[in-house]
């Protein structure tokens, strides 16, 4: 259960709801942000549960009660009925259009990334992507240019008319990466990194958190609620496959279906990452589509000016034609899925 305090309620009303739920036995959870809320996060006794909605309800500055069944709450759909919109500028994730998110693995030079942002655009997305700082598996592989990568991305960005997102992998570089970049990137392997979770929360920036390979749903939309739970309502979710149970022909399995579920129990964007959803470029066109028609509300994909030179991803990175030919299917779908791009 949650209550929604209104707006300008007073420390002494919040107070007054917190001890009514103590009086029950139950903890009290206070959920800062422009409008408090108080979270009941244990379960409530199913013949109590009405009674006290009511007593709650009845509460001086006491604005909404919702029951919630779930784990999460305020990233469920019993807690906000209406499909959270996070703008990007002017640009509307999760409205109903389809979100182009679309670049390299890493940024490896200003040439690399001013070549790869004059086709993302041409083609039509809206969003440049590129790591500055890379999670690689081993330690010896291209880490990323760091400051000076997001230096590149924000120049690129501002020069190519493109709002920009990259990853930032620890707590303490959330202030440095938000001066750069319009959307901050948590990476599938940062998902439960917790004290990560809340500082991207704190600093208010439109957050793009992917599902960890081997996350439930139920642990991804929580991952979600650190973030929400600091009064930053701008999450947007990504399926990127989760650990497939053969890696001779795909680096992941993208869970389409997770897709689905997460429209269902949540009201925060989805966006689908074919790249390292498969791990093979030539795939990735036709996931891109499947997403379009299964009402992804978009998605993030690796294409480098001259694939075999990547420093990272290169056999998923579309080559800039495919890149071209991806986009005009997808604008040619779009009109049978009234998902304008
Ligand atoms: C990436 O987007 O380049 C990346 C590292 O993705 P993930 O965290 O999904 O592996
Ligand atoms: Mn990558």
């Amino acid at each position: 259960m949650i209550v929604l305090m209104q707006f300008g309620a007073t420390e002494e009303q919040i107070q007054g709801v917190v001890a009514a739920i103590e009086s029950y036995d139950l903890e009290a959870l206070v959920l800062p942000g422009d409008r408090v809320a108080i979270g009941i996060p244990s379960a409530i006794p199913q013949d109590l549960r009405d009674t006290l909605e009511n007593i709650l309800a009845g509460l001086p500055a006491v604005s909404k009660v919702t029951q919630v069944s779930r784990p999460y709450k305020l990233a469920s759909r019993e807690w906000q009925r209406e499909s959270t919109v996070v703008e990007i500028g002017g640009e509307k994730i999760g409205a109903g259009a389809f979100t182009v998110m679309a670049g390299p693995c890493s940024i490896e030079s200003y040439e690399q990334l001013s070549a790869s942002a004059k086709i993302v655009k041409e083609g039509g997305a809206t969003i440049l992507r590129g790591g500055a700082f890379k999670p690689r598996t081993s330690p010896y592989a291209f880490q990323g240019l760091a400051k000076e990568g997001l230096e590149i991305m924000k120049q690129v960005g501002q020069e190519a008319g493109l709002k920009t997102i990259t990853e930032v992998m620890s707590a303490d570089l959330v202030g440095l990466v938000a001066e750069y970049v319009d959307v901050l990137q948590i990476g599938a392997r940062s998902m439960q990194n917790f004290p990560l979770l809340i500082e991207a929360g704190k600093s208010g920036k439109p957050v793009f958190l992917k599902r960890g390979p081997a996350a439930i749903i139920d642990e991804f939309l929580l991952a979600a609620e650190y973030v929400l739970n600091q009064g930053n309502p701008n999450v947007i979710l990504c399926e990127r496959g989760v650990m497939p149970l053969d890696r001779s022909y795909t680096r992941n399995t993208l869970d389409l279906a997770s897709v689905l579920v997460l429209k269902e129990q949540s009201h925060l964007p989805v966006i689908v990452d074919p790249s390292h959803g498969t791990g093979v470029a030539r795939f990735v066109p036709a996931m891109a589509k499947a997403a379009m028609i299964i009402g992804a509300d978009g998605i993030m994909v690796e294409m480098h000016p001259d694939p075999k030179k990547a420093l990272s991803d290169g056999s998923q990175a579309l080559h800039p034609h495919q890149y071209t030919d991806m986009m005009a299917e997808l604008n040619r779908l779009q009109s049978q899925v009234s998902k304008p791009l």
